[in-house]
């Protein structure tokens, strides 16, 4: 594949595209805690126009559950695909999502509970039909978090194992990122234009491999192993390319109120 390091690809002003983005290691950047997480205000202006600018063909696709999705982004309202696609919102503000019986979720939660308890800086995040088991804090218990899951989706066979950065998830089989924007796809204002995903993680690669299969534009960040075409190198170039790429696309509307920001666009980033 053709990999341009570092550069990230030109999108063509006489192309229809749909956007699909990652939020932690993508949009925002990674913190010590989950919770100080943030996308710069600069970014969700950006965020809004490029919507604007294609017919609302832009979604965020994440691990995290769509109501923490919608306040790292408020005052928008996005199309989102939360917990890696368990929940998903399309534009008309429809919500879907595959959950597990009630009964697993509550021995899943004492189970991974009383483990964690054991392993001093992990922390168990619930996220309705997932369970997220951190480790950033404490790295030297990677092999015991992931044997842990690992004998999790043994005992409950309707859950599959979702490594990332210094994360094992575990969520209900057929969730990934890849199916998420399969879904988007079939829909307006998604179906019928060119998908471009940008992701960090290995989450991301369900749905490069979507994108790809679709003559899609799928964008790595950062360094590792990735079916992504290309790669940008921190969250800091995402908020540049994305940048450059609403002026791009943006280029033919200069009678919109959109083009009086041109200036202060570039500068906020
Ligand atoms: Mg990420």
């Amino acid at each position: 594949m053709n990999i341009q390091k570092d550069a990230g690809p030109q999108l063509l002003r006489d192309k229809r595209y749909a956007f699909f983005l990652d939020v932690d290691g993508t949009l925002a950047a990674i913190q010590p805690r989950p919770d100080d997480v943030f996308i710069p205000e600069g970014v969700i202006a950006n965020l809004q126009e490029l919507a604007e600018v294609n017919e609302g063909a832009l979604a965020l696709v994440s691990g995290r559950p769509i109501a923490e999705l919608d306040q790292l982004v408020a005052p928008l309202q996005l199309p989102l695909a939360g917990v890696h696609g368990a929940e998903r919102r399309d534009i008309n503000g429809k919500t879907e999502c595959i959950s597990l019986p009630d009964n697993v979720c509550g021995e899943l939660a004492v189970l991974l509970g009383d483990a964690l308890a054991q392993m001093p800086g992990t922390q168990l995040e619930i996220k309705g039909m997932a369970f997220a088991l951190h480790y950033r804090q404490a790295e030297h218990y990677q092999q015991a978090i992931c044997e842990l899951a690992e004998a999790m989706t043994k005992r409950y066979p309707m859950l599959a194992l979702q490594p990332g950065k210094c994360v094992v998830e575990l969520k209900p089989q057929g969730v990934n990122k890849g199916a998420a924007l399969n879904d988007f796809m079939q829909q307006a204002p998604f179906t019928g234009r060119t998908p471009v995903f940008i992701g960090d993680d290995l989450t991301d690669e369900a749905g490069f491999n979507t994108v790809n299969a679709m003559d899609g534009i799928s964008i790595k960040v950062g360094e590792g192993e990735t079916q992504a075409a290309y790669r940008l190198p921190d969250v800091a170039s995402v908020h540049h390319w994305l940048n450059q790429t609403l002026l791009q696309l943006d280029q033919d509307d200069k009678s919109s109120v959109r083009s009086q920001g041109y200036e202060s666009l570039s500068s906020r980033i």
